[in-house]
């Protein structure tokens, strides 16, 4: 099979990473990337392709791109943690994230910026925020 340029990106992105490029670092990273938006690990699975990795392999290769900051987790869906790259968000904030209420898709709202909130009370140090809008997208409005 031919080398797409999502695999070669994310073989770039895995040495700059400093990280070994293994077929399953490689397939999950072109699967985000081709998504472009947040994915649960099963739907990662369903999406690596014809390597069918299992799920013990996703999971641990999805902790060694956490490790390393490349992947985030984003929020939990039907007890299910979603991830995504992190390129488009900065260390304490992730861009909001819309949910359709009618289709369930959810797409990255990256050009949305919104001020980070102070904290309400004493003793509650703000590390990172993530913000979730629902509604309706423009197909089911
Ligand atoms: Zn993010
Ligand atoms: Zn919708
Ligand atoms: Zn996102």
């Amino acid at each position: 099979m031919a080398k797409s340029n999502l695999e070669i990106k994310a073989r770039e992105i895995l040495k700059a990473a400093k990280l070994y490029c293994t077929a399953g670092r490689v397939a999950i990273l072109t699967v985000l990337m081709k998504a472009g938006e947040p994915l649960s690990q099963n739907q990662i699975a369903r999406r690596s392709g014809e390597n069918h990795f299992d799920k013990v392999t996703i999971y641990r290769t999805l902790e060694s791109l956490l490790d390393v900051g490349l992947v985030h987790k984003v929020f939990i869906d039907k007890r299910a943690r979603h991830f995504e790259l992190s390129h488009n968000c900065t260390e304490s904030q992730c861009h909001p994230h819309f949910t359709c209420t009618s289709c369930g898709d959810t797409t990255c709202l990256t050009e949305i910026s919104l001020p980070m909130a102070k904290s309400p009370h004493k003793g509650f140090i703000i590390r990172r925020q993530q913000v979730r809008l629902e509604g309706l997208c423009p197909a089911c409005a």
